[in-house]
Parts: structure tokens; sequence; C-alpha cells
């Protein structure tokens, strides 16, 4: 019988971390709610790390408080916080058998050792490598250990366990793998789970949210379809999927300028602004013959990617060139090839506006 966790909620205000003159943090907000996988998504040198070590009691924030459910651990030493954490190393202690490791702090809370032995096979079972308890982590693949560094951080249900690039480096397919193994484990047990991740395709695959950073602040946070779907800056519409972007002056009301063409847009504009960036995805810009659109514009380069093919059309009258994602079978209906000219269509309400 699998024992489920007490997910904790984690709530943290206004944490603000310096490093000499640097800051690393600039205020951040933040509640994680019971039995929610949340990933801190962001470039290099964001902060996404520096946040999830301040979480641990490995960092002391500059300023701000944390509290894990009524629990004030914003001073609280890492020992006496209650969490399972997991880095990119494996960091398994190497001449410890894969049992031993995951039973380490079972024994450093006192647990006799009928229950250790109880819970060790309860985990191994869970990850899968009951037949693997007896061996040494250098006899297990990458995959493997990362999943027994798992066990261990969950072995003395952790309310609250954190992920730091479990998964970057693993090869793509052991990745792939891990990644829905991950969450299937986190969703049973319930614990509250935070991944830092710069993969935005692992951060939209495995969260309930997405925690985007950018320089110290959180840009936004959202379910993966709202961060993809209705991106609320420039930076998350780039830093996520494909975008192109498309310089534009305001007229009144919902319209902008774009060369000597006026679009109507559907989404809310940007307070007044002298220019503005419109977007739009490649997968909602729609191809058609010549004659048929209200852009004209020629085939520079194709790239079949399997499901679809990434087209790239210099715009005729704008210097402007998009990327278009169609179907084969679109392709072939319009006769696509490099060179050609074509007419696209840009629908408003996949037209994105932001302030330049
Ligand atoms: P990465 O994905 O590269 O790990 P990150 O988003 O996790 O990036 P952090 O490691 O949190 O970024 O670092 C945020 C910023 O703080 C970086 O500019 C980094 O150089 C700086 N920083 C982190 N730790 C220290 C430290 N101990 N002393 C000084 N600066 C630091």
């Amino acid at each position: 019988m699998t024992q489920q966790t007490q997910g904790s909620r984690l709530e943290i205000q206004g944490v603000q971390k310096n490093f000499g003159d640097f800051t690393a943090l600039k205020s951040i907000d933040l509640t994680i709610e019971p039995g929610e996988l949340v990933c801190f998504l962001g470039p290099s040198g964001c902060g996404k790390t520096t946040l999830l070590r301040i979480i641990a009691g490995l960092e002391q924030q500059s300023a701000g408080q944390l509290f894990q459910g009524s629990d004030d651990i914003s001073l609280k030493p890492p020992k006496d916080r209650d969490f399972g954490i997991v880095f990119q190393s494996y960091a398994l202690f190497p001449n410890m058998t894969v049992c031993d490791n995951i039973a380490y702090g079972l024994r450093s809370i006192g647990m006799g050792k009928t229950q250790i032995k109880a819970r060790v096979s309860e985990l191994l079972e869970l990850i899968g490598l009951s037949d693997h308890a007896k061996k040494y982590p250098a006899q297990l693949s990458g995959g493997q250990q990362q999943r027994v560094a798992l066990a261990r951080a969950l072995a003395p249900s952790p309310g609250l366990l954190l992920l730091d690039e479990p998964l970057s480096a693993l090869d793509a397919k052991v990745r792939h793998h891990l990644r829905s193994e991950i969450r299937n484990l986190q969703k049973k047990l319930g614990v509250t789970t935070i991944l830092v991740t710069h993969d935005q395709e692992e951060a939209l695959a495995m969260a309930d949210r997405v925690v985007v950073m950018n320089n110290g602040v959180i840009e936004q946070v959202g379910t993966p379809l709202e961060i993809y779907q209705q991106p609320k800056s420039a930076f998350v519409a780039e830093f996520i999927g494909a975008m192109n972007f498309i310089d534009s002056a305001p007229l009144n009301g919902q319209r902008v300028k774009v060369g000597n063409r006026e679009l109507e847009l559907v989404r809310p504009m940007p307070e007044v602004q002298d220019s503005v960036r419109l977007a739009i995805r490649p997968e909602d810009v729609h191809l058609m013959p010549v004659g048929d659109g209200d852009w004209e514009g020629r085939v520079e380069a194709m790239d079949y990617l399997g499901a679809f093919i990434r087209t790239q059309i210099r715009l005729s009258d704008v210097e402007l060139d998009l990327v278009v994602d169609v179907d084969p079978r679109s392709a072939r209906q319009l006769d696509l090839v490099v060179g050609r000219s074509i007419c696209l269509h840009l629908p408003s309400d996949a037209l994105h506006c932001f302030a330049a």
C-alpha cells in the first residue's frame, strides 16, 4: 500500500536575494498549493536555482519570508525543514547499495529496522528497481541512478519535493520516459513538487503551473496552456515556443499599422505606446493560393520536421520574414516549393500585441 504524502502548501512572500551589489531575486511572491507540480522555468542566470535553494534553506534570502503550511521556515536550517531534494548530478553515496542509499534518510530520522525495510521495498517497487536493490550506483545507468535519488528523497514522505534540473544529464529518450514517470509518481503520492528547468518542453509537459522567470523577477505564472496561448509579455512569448514578431504602430481603437496596411486586433493592446510588437505563432499563420490571402510572399526555405513543415516566407510589401508551420497535406495541396509565390492570412484572434 503506497503511503500518500500530505503535500505542503508553500507561500513565498517578498523574497529578495542579493549577492554583494548584484540582485539575483527582486521580490518574489508566489503560492504553491498542496499536491501541485510547479516548474521554475527561465534562461540561465534568471534566479531559479537561487529561489529553490532558498526554499531548501541552502541559501539565506536577503529579505522576505517563507511559510510551509502554517510553519514560518524563513530562518530554519535545512535539517529542520520538511523536504526531499534531487540534484542534476545523482549525488548517490557510491559505497552504499541502492537499498542503503534509499534507507539513509530513514535511519537518520530514527525509523525502526522493520519499518525501514518495508518502506525501502515499497519505494523500490514504485521506481521499478526491485531487482537492483543490492547493486551499487556505479552498476546502474544514469536514468536508474536518478530514480534511486528520487526514491531516497521521497523515502521520509516529505511534504515538499525539490528537483533541481534532475533530467538534464540524461539522454533524450530516458529523459522523456522519466518525465512521465516522475509526473505519475508525484500525482500518486500527492507530494507538492518544484522542478527547476531551463527546458520549456519539459516544463510544459510536466507542470500543473509554470513560473516563468527572467532577470530575478517572475514574468508570468500560469498553466502550460495559459503560458503558451496567452503570454503576458514579449519575453514569455519568445521564450516559450516559436513566435514571429512584427513591429507596428498603434492607430486608434484596436487597430495597428504594419507597413501601409491596417490590422484590427481582437486581443487586448498594451497601454498607449508609440510602437507595439505584434506576435503570431508559426502554426497560426494560414497559407493560401495566390490571390486568396491578405499578404503576398515568397517561400524562402522549407524544413521537413515530420509532423509539419517549417517554412520561411518573405513578405513582398513589408520587409519581413515569417516562420510558418504547414502540415504536409496542405503543403501538397498548395504545391509548396522554395521560390513559389504564396498568400498569407494572419487571423486577428491569433495576433498578440506587446509593448515595444
Ligand atoms: P542556471 O540555469 O544557469 O543554473 P539559474 O536561473 O538557476 O541559472 P541562479 O543560479 O539562480 O540562476 O543564479 C542567478 C544569478 O545569481 C546569476 O547571475 C548568478 O551568477 C548569481 N549567483 C548565484 N549564486 C551566486 C553566488 N553564490 N555569488 C554570487 N552570485 C551568484
